[in-house]
């Protein structure tokens, strides 16, 4: 079987680990590293043997698939460059920064038989995996996704940064339309939304209640979940999960006791696992796990929670310039 032949463009942060992935898979070939900083191409090429590129336009006729790993704000025009030009893309969350960007890649992967991925990477989380078969039929759901401040990701607000995690997973999981949004929020330490806490409700009578704050004093990354006979509750940091469901016996004339336990399960790697996943959907030709469509559906439900917490702050004259500043982040743009 032919190696797919791959490109990871912007090897930053996040970016140099996907490279090290591709790099270490056996039936993939790592072609080259694109970054706009020239320094950081050249070192993270030579860490790997592969060849640097400062220009990502000049290595579409060099590869099959890329990983884009740039800022968000870049995403929509790499990746229509690539998808235009046939090459299959894991792009990283949010999708995009708007709506209408996100519909018209969708629209072009379509068109050029491309799979789009998008990277929400706790669907492949080792604990989301294992819990997955105990949630039947959600009917409360609580996150909180606290993390102390650090200034990158912070070019956009916690909502598209953090939150957009648990708004994929928890679209993901009550598979049903979101019918309203009530958000609150604050500014901290930047002049965007640092906290936000929002209630989503959803057409099947499903409730979610979500938390996200990159201005706390450690890092949580949880979620519990209430459904007919069980609680289930999620750490995503710790890897574990742990059910309390009603047991068939009774502790007093009525009321049933309640089995606890805890599931052990592999420890994976997330991200080995995104791009396992996403090279499967290019040689199987089937759907990947994490569609454009899932990564539009999150960004839509993430600006709809960002407007409703600047809409709080209408009439508020000490939230004016900072709801003039926020509000045009990102939008949905139909
Ligand atoms: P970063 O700033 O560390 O890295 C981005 C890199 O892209 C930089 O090295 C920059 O020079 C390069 N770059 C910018 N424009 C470019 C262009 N046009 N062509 C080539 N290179 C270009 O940022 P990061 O923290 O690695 O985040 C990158 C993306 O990954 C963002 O979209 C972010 O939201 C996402 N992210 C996702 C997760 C996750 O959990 N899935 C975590 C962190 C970041």
């Amino acid at each position: 079987m032919n190696k797919l032949r791959c490109a990871v463009i912007g090897v930053g942060h996040l970016g140099k680990f996907h490279a090290q992935k591709y790099a270490a898979l056996d039936n993939v070939e790592l072609i080259g590293v694109c970054d706009a900083n020239p320094e950081t191409a050249q070192k993270i090429a030579e860490d790997l043997g592969v060849t640097a590129y400062t220009d990502y336009q000049n290595l579409a006729q060099h590869c099959d698939a890329v990983s884009i790993v740039t800022p968000t704000r870049s995403h929509y025009d790499v990746c229509r460059f690539f998808l235009s030009a046939g090459v299959h893309v894991l792009v990283e969350k949010p999708i995009t920064t708007t709506v209408a960007q996100a519909k018209e890649l969708i629209a072009l992967a379509k068109e050029h038989d491309c799979v789009l991925q998008v990277g929400h990477i706790e669907r492949f989380n080792g604990v989301l995996m294992a819990a997955r078969d105990e949630i039947q039929n959600p009917l409360f759901i609580q996150s909180q996704r606290l993390a102390p401040f650090n200034p990158r990701g912070a070019d956009v607000n916690v909502i598209y940064d953090l939150m957009i995690h648990d708004i994929d997973i928890i679209l993901n999981l009550v598979n049903a339309p979101v019918t309203s949004i009530e958000a609150y929020g604050a500014p901290v330490v930047t002049d965007s939304i640092d906290m936000a806490t929002a209630r989503l409700k959803f057409a099947n009578g499903c409730v979610a209640d979500l938390t996200a704050s990159r201005v706390s004093h450690g890092p949580e990354r949880t979620m519990q979940i209430f459904q007919p006979d069980s609680f289930l509750n999620i750490d995503f940091q710790s890897k574990s999960f742990s059910r309390a469901s009603r047991a068939n016996t009774e502790i007093f004339p009525g009321i049933p006791g309640i089995d606890r336990q805890e599931f052990t399960f592999e420890n994976l790697d997330a991200l080995q696992m995104e791009i396992s996943a996403f090279i499967e959907a290019i040689r199987m030709k089937h759907k990947p796990v994490v569609t454009g469509e899932d990564g539009m559906r999150a960004l839509e439900t993430a600006v709809r929670i960002s407007n409703a917490v600047t809409e709080q702050w209408v009439g508020r004259p000490e939230f004016e310039t900072l709801r003039s500043k926020t509000q045009p982040q990102l939008e949905v743009s139909e």
